[in-house]
């Protein structure tokens, strides 16, 4: 399979370069040049293991590129670090089926794409000689979880930035607890913004960048789209064992439009999903844009969900691609459009909003508490906020004959705050967090400085080169 830019400037390149690659360099995204059909593929591939189906799912957009014993044992172990041994269980919760995706090392559904990308960087750099020094700033979950992706891996180091004293100390625990020898805790004094105007600094030093093999973990990555792909597949198959039905909808809590983008992938494929529900919180830009036609950024508001707390998807160009026929000069005056409007109409709606494939519904922090009440008081089951969003608009938009399946996609005790807001007390405990209190951390407190953290990495990668080459 050959990959191409939403912006029409690069040759079409393989998987693996593509997936070193992040960010196309023309500054679009990376998709495939063509959507395989596996529609006839479904009756065989309901029978598979997660893992078997990974294979399948993912084989047609690897093509020959990685030998087949090889994937498979980078899925293989992608998984094995999951604690249930289904990867993603299906929950009944009477009027909706919650898909778990949070089983993994930090108990969100982004391990099921970063442990997999951790591999396969691994992977790809033995087979190239090469070696790469992941940067990026957090605000909580997605640092946490590309580090739990990459600790331990050969020829790579990660420096993730978050907030010094301004994430919860559940978050930070789970990053600053992690000794291995590659990642690097880093706390700048100042807000989170801070942190990634620094990280966009340091990428725009050029000769820095190149000298020091810098390298994102992307959620622009194809390869975490492709992992999400799968699961889409695997629960329709658990909805469809459970109730008989010939389709299913999925309601998706929504930030950055990588994990309902996956699900738009799905069923181009022919996956047997007849409806996706975009869940926004407070922060609905997406959710407008569907139902009117125009994308416009708006001011980040915080809420108790807050990975969902996103004005610019970054997915969401991927998307406009397929949706004006791979049009990229089209799609390029409009991005040039919102770049420097923040605004972009894209075209009249029809009836059924921009895509009869996509719905839209917001959960508001009301909503959200209101949700996270009523499943524990009827099912004794504990929502975390995400999730809760998407339940709530799962609830508004039922279908009498097609079930839907809610992504769960954080254990609640990851944000026990919300909890206790909505319960009156926390109930939401896990042992993988509560085995973190009490244990060494390591983290470098730096002022929000970009030279400072760039001589602290330089410092650092010469440290990690003398010890590789000692052992
Ligand atoms: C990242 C995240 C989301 C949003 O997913 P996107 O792919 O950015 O749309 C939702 N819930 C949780 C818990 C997350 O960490």
């Amino acid at each position: 399979m050959k990959y191409i830019s939403t912006r029409g400037g690069i040759q079409p390149i393989g998987f693996q370069d593509a997936v070193m690659m992040g960010l196309a360099t023309d500054g679009g995204l990376l998709l495939p040049a063509s959507i395989p059909n596996v529609a006839d593929k479904m009756e065989e591939w309901r029978h598979l293991s997660y893992r078997q189906l990974a294979y399948q799912v993912m084989r047609p957009f690897i093509g020959t590129e990685i030998p087949a014993a090889d994937l498979r044992d980078l899925i293989d172990r992608s998984y094995d670090a999951f604690e249930h041994p289904d990867v993603a269980p299906l929950i009944d919760l009477g009027d909706v089926h919650l898909l778990e995706l949070f089983h993994g090392p930090t108990l969100a559904f982004k391990d099921i794409a970063l442990q997999f990308l951790g591999n396969l960087f691994e992977y790809i750099l033995a087979r190239s000689g090469g070696r790469l020094n992941i940067l990026g700033a957090t605000s909580g979950d997605t640092g946490s979880a590309a580090i739990h992706g990459v600790r331990g891996k050969q020829n790579i180091s990660i420096f993730i930035l978050h907030p010094y004293k301004r994430i919860s100390p559940q978050q930070e625990r789970q990053m600053t607890t992690v000794l291995d020898d590659n990642v690097f805790n880093v706390a700048i004094v100042g807000s989170f913004d801070d942190g990634q105007r620094i990280v966009k600094g340091l990428f725009g030093d050029l000769p820095f960048k190149d000298r020091y093999h810098l390298g994102a973990v992307n959620s622009v990555n194809w390869a975490r789209v492709l992992a999400q792909v799968v699961y889409y597949f695997w629960g329709a198959f658990r909805l469809q064992e459970r109730t008989g039905a010939a389709s299913i909808r999925v309601s998706v809590p929504t930030g950055n439009f990588g994990d309902i983008f996956a699900g738009y992938v799905a069923a181009q494929m022919g996956a047997p999903i007849s409806k996706l529900l975009l869940a926004t919180n407070e922060n609905d830009i997406l959710a407008r844009f569907f139902q009117g036609g125009v994308y416009e950024r708006g001011d980040v508001r915080k809420t108790l969900s807050p990975s969902m707390d996103i004005q610019v998807a970054s997915n969401f160009e991927r998307y406009l691609y397929y949706h004006l026929d791979g049009d990229s000069e089209r799609l390029r005056f409009l991005m040039s459009c919102f770049t420097e409007s923040g605004s972009m109409k894209v075209h009249r709606p029809g009836k059924h909003g921009v895509d009869p494939l996509i719905g839209t519904g917001v959960g508001t922090t009301a909503d959200t508490i209101e949700t996270i009440r009523r499943y524990y008081r009827s099912h004794e089951y504990v929502l975390d906020p995400h999730s809760a969003v998407g339940v709530h608009v799962a609830r508004e938009n039922l279908h009498p004959d097609e079930p839907t399946m809610c992504l769960a996609t954080a254990h609640p005790a990851k944000f026990s705050q919300a909890v206790i807001e909505a319960l009156g007390r926390n109930v939401a405990t896990h042992p993988t967090l509560e085995a973190l209190t009490g244990k060494g951390t390591r983290c470098a407190i730096l002022q929000a400085d970009e030279a400072e953290v760039k001589r602290f990495m330089v410092e650092k990668l010469i440290e990690l080169d003398a010890r590789e080459a000692a052992s």
